[in-house]
């Protein structure tokens, strides 16, 4: 398992595994612009369908990439899995009600993951 590159200028998504480098390459391949790092869990939209891209790059502006949401969510207790939303209605009603999920997030490079702040 390993992660996802993002570029929002070109709208793709690049896979990266865990092993594959020792530090983590965050240039576009394709434009040479920064890419955002996301979960493995993340499917891309079609290239031109820039609505869907609106409601990824809104979601991650609040913490949401792609990580795992839970319906249920405390210390001991994960349960209920859920979806990420595909429109921006639904992802405002998400946002809210998944908010204690959002990550203020800072990538650790050496085990090439998010880790949680504060
Ligand atoms: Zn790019």
């Amino acid at each position: 398992m390993g992660y996802k590159k993002v570029c929002f200028t070109c709208r793709k998504a690049f896979s990266v595994y865990k092993n594959e480098a020792p530090k983590a390459n965050l240039t576009c391949a394709q434009c040479g612009n920064t890419t955002i790092i996301f979960s493995h869990l993340f499917k891309p939209p079609k290239q031109n369908d820039l609505k869907r891209w609106q409601v990824v790059e809104f979601l991650k502006d609040h913490g949401f990439v792609y990580q795992r949401i839970y319906e249920t969510y405390t210390d001991s207790i994960l349960a209920g899995q859920k979806g990420y939303p595909e429109t921006i209605t639904e992802a405002k009603k998400f946002i809210l009600k998944y908010k204690d999920q959002a990550r203020l997030l800072i990538w650790d490079d050496d085990k090439k993951e998010f880790v949680r702040v504060g």
